[in-house]
């Protein structure tokens, strides 16, 4: 198949295994170049295949040469279709990983489910004993919550009232104005469920309950506050309540692992290119002048540099790990820096669709787009045949029989 991107609205329904492998290879290879760090021994990663949960896994694995296991919900190829960015990155993960001798498997199922908990939990009985990291690093549009079997739907809008502000077409170059209208208590609810902290509770009670957790656990999910430019639509809005209650999570957890000197922690991260912030209205334009502004200034950083740091000079740092005053670990430091804002704040209201390449780095943007499918990445050629059906290593038929026959 000769596979070329084709982009739907803020999607690409395409994606490049050999892209994305080199994608990923190349995460590996700066993790490795920073050298080794301390860090957790058995990790479980929940939503590892893109973004930020892979990155979580990658620097577990060749920064702290962790055993890992991955959950994710991603779709393999057919005759006719890719396999969907997630799917190649996990192959092109268990492929060096192994390639290196580490211990690496992964699940690729519906994370809400009790049943994927419960294949979970019997996988790391089975292979690891216990886990002392657990990454939660969800991003979904829906969840059906697994007791009651209600579906739902999460809403990016504002709250109170609507909310009107320049948005990007980063493909056509265009500005526009966009309205969003304020959501209903309906959709703040739902967004709740879907992306505050329930199914991280669920997670963690359950395992804790199948006694799967080390002493010491920690667990950590990822969340983003954004400047004042944002607010009305992330931090005051749908998204924004969520990641309340994703808080809120985090410090009733803390209560719950005391007694296993564990700790819960929501770290806040910076804006990056991933198909989930492609999603959010007004924040690919944000970003691409945070981009501009960052990489002159020479501190841009992607998910991997973020997390990198987040375990070095947090989670598993020889110093006091720094919080904020709201218990937050703060790796969007440098995104939030006055200088950088204030540029941002310059910039902004001067943007059109003929200033758009000169005063942002929307090209960045959509070349980082590009790339969470593997496509736009040096040195892969894109008119050669390639076959798109790749399987990720420890999903075959086989284990997943002998998962069953450990039952
Ligand atoms: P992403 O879209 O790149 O990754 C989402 C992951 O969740 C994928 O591995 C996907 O397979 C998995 N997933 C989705 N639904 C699933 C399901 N039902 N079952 C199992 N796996 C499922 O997202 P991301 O941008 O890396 O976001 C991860 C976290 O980081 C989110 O909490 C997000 O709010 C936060 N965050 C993102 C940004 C940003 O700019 N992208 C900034 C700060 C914080």
């Amino acid at each position: 198949m000769i596979i070329q991107p084709k982009i739907r609205g803020f999607i690409c329904t395409t994606a490049h295994p050999e892209g994305c492998s080199r994608v990923v290879e190349e995460q590996i290879n700066y993790v490795k170049s920073k050298g080794p760090i301390k860090g957790p021994k058995n990790v479980l990663v929940i939503g590892a295949s893109t973004g930020y949960g892979l990155a979580s896994r990658i620097v577990s694995t060749f920064g702290a040469g962790s055993k890992t296991i991955g959950v994710f919900f991603e779709k393999e190829a057919d005759e006719k279709r890719t396999a969907s960015p997630g799917w190649y990155n996990s192959a092109a993960f268990e492929k060096f990983a192994h390639r290196d001798g580490y211990y690496a498997k992964s699940i690729n199922g519906d994370a809400f489910s009790q049943e994927i908990k419960k294949q979970t939990a019997d996988l790391i009985r089975r292979d690891l004993g216990k886990v002392d990291l657990i990454v939660y690093s969800l991003a979904s549009p829906r969840r059906t919550h697994p007791v009651t079997g209600q579906v739902y739907s999460s809403a990016l809008k504002p709250i109170g009232k609507s909310f009107t502000g320049k948005s990007i077409d980063a493909f056509r170059g265009e500005v526009k104005d966009v309205t969003i209208e304020p959501a209903d208590a309906e959709d703040i609810e739902h967004t709740i469920a879907v992306m505050g902290g329930e199914d991280w509770e669920m997670w963690i009670d359950y395992l804790a309950k199948e006694n799967l957790l080390a002493e010491g656990i920690t667990t950590v999910a990822y969340s983003y506050i954004g400047p004042r430019l944002t607010h009305a639509i992330y931090k005051d809005g749908t998204i924004g309540k969520a990641k309340e209650h994703l808080k809120a999570t985090a410090d009733k957890l803390n209560r719950k692992l005391e007694g296993m000197h564990g700790e819960a922690v929501v770290s806040v991260d910076k804006a990056v290119v991933t198909q989930a912030s492609a999603a959010i209205p007004v924040v690919p334009l944000y970003i691409s002048i945070l981009f501009k502004i960052m990489k002159e200034k020479g501190t841009h950083e992607g998910c991997i540099e973020q997390i990198y740091r987040l375990f070095n000079e947090h989670l598993y740092s020889t110093h006091a790990p720094a919080r904020d005053s709201d218990g937050y670990i703060r790796i969007d430091d440098l995104e939030m820096k006055d200088d950088v804002q204030q540029k941002v704040m310059e910039i902004w209201p001067m943007i059109t669709s003929e200033n758009l390449v000169q005063l942002t780095d929307v090209n960045g943007y959509r070349d980082e787009f590009y790339r969470l499918f593997g496509f736009n990445v040096k040195g892969i050629n894109y008119d050669a045949d390639v076959d798109p059906v790749v399987k990720i290593p420890s999903i075959s038929s086989e284990q997943e029989v002998q998962v069953k026959d450990a039952n």
